[in-house]
């Protein structure tokens, strides 16, 4: 090889690592979390979580990786996944053994600090249908004759234990779920934690009614069995639904603790899920109004500026007509914008300060089926007579 022959291979070669490097930082870039935002709150922070997930290792469609990736991108701080331990349609072409599609998964977590955590779907016909255990240090136990000898088994390793899909039209061909005998059972035994209030895109009233009733942890799920963005659309604005844990850092434990003590909220389209304890601080704390004093002459309108910086549209109605003053019958906070809330008296005889505090309930704040959060909102006018 000549002289001239060897500069021209060097060259090349640089050419080479320039492009791999360039469209390996172009790539990179293409990266981008989406950070849902949802304020911490009474100190602790709220973690996005997802702890019922699929992988090849069951009937899902992904290979283990792909869902911390999809979590780090959408925001998630904690995943468990949770491959059905009965039901195993690939294991022709993918070697199932217990645990390993959280082994794979678990180094590209780490690299992403989502908290993997470990478990498995007990999948058993209803009563008492799907069970979810996380927190296991073995799956293998679990598979067993009984689903109580299954259940048994993630207890006596500590697992957080709760009821998947309650409403699964594959077991409840009307929607709705059934309290069974064997769900009393469960509870009894300290054997059942929480319900899936949520799972995909099925709300669950009869579910929450339970959990407030029982007292159990709210959870919310994707169960996603595909590429999470081929069923929840970031692009238009959709999100996976979510378990908001209160936990004092993202740690298992710390997790573990939360979920215990029952601080969860569920996270699903425009609305969340829980007890009125969180909903309260979560919507005080995204909510912040610009101007509370106005001063105003007669019926002239007071324009209030109330900015919501959190990622929710909420949705206030009204809930009692105020006396001497017109305020909006509904209005829509949205999401990371300030709106105008219009005041206006209803006399022009008015004078002196004025303290202002209309009640609404915030129709997608849900702290039962039924309910919306009742919220006060807080204004002061100053009335100066018209001249
Ligand atoms: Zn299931
Ligand atoms: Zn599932």
């Amino acid at each position: 090889m000549s002289a001239y022959q060897k500069r021209i291979g060097a060259k090349a070669w640089l050419i080479l690592v320039l492009v791999i490097f360039l469209t390996g930082v172009a790539y990179c870039q293409l990266d981008a979390r989406k950070e849902v935002k949802i304020p911490d709150i009474l100190g602790y922070h709220l973690l996005k979580c997802d702890f019922h997930t699929h992988t090849v290792f069951s009937d899902g469609n992904v290979w283990p990786i792909i869902r911390p990736e999809e979590a780090w991108l959408q925001g998630l701080d904690a995943l468990a996944i949770t491959d059905h331990i009965e039901y195993t349609p690939h294991k022709k072409d993918v070697v199932s053994t217990s645990s390993r599609s959280y082994e794979i998964a678990l180094p590209t977590a780490k690299a992403r600090n989502i908290t993997l955590i470990r478990g498995a779907e007990i999948t058993r016909d209803m009563p008492p249908g799907h069970l979810n255990a996380i927190f296991l240090k073995d799956v293998k136990p679990l598979d067993t004759e009984t689903w109580r000898d299954a259940v048994k088994a993630a207890h006596d390793q500590g697992a957080f234990i709760f009821w998947n899909h309650p409403g699964w039209k594959g077991q409840q061909p009307d929607g709705v779920g059934k309290w069974y005998d064997e769900h009393t059972e469960l509870l009894k035994n300290g054997w059942l934690q929480g319900i899936e209030v949520v799972n995909d895109r099925d709300y669950y009233p009869e579910a929450h009614r339970w959990c407030l009733e029982k007292n159990l942890t709210m959870l919310g799920d994707s169960d996603v069995h595909d590429p999470i963005d081929m069923s929840f659309d970031l692009a238009r604005g959709q999100h996976r639904p979510m378990t908001l844990v209160l936990a004092k850092d993202n740690s298992e434990e710390a997790i573990k603790e939360a979920l215990l003590a029952r601080r969860t909220v569920v996270y699903w389209t425009n609305c969340l899920i829980g007890k009125a304890e969180y909903l309260r601080p979560i919507f005080d704390n995204s909510i912040r109004i610009k101007n509370p004093d106005l001063t105003l002459k007669g019926t002239e309108r007071g324009y209030f500026q109330i900015r919501n910086s959190s990622d929710i549209d909420y949705e206030l109605v009204l809930d009692k007509q105020i006396e001497d003053f017109w305020v909006p019958e509904t209005i829509t906070l949205y999401a990371d914008r300030t709106v105008f809330f219009i005041v206006r008296s209803k006399s022009k005889e008015i004078s002196g300060e004025k303290k202002l505090e209309p009640s609404y309930k915030v129709k997608n704040l849900k702290i039962s089926p039924e309910d919306g959060l009742p919220v006060t909102l807080k204004f002061n006018i100053t009335f100066v007579k018209e001249k």
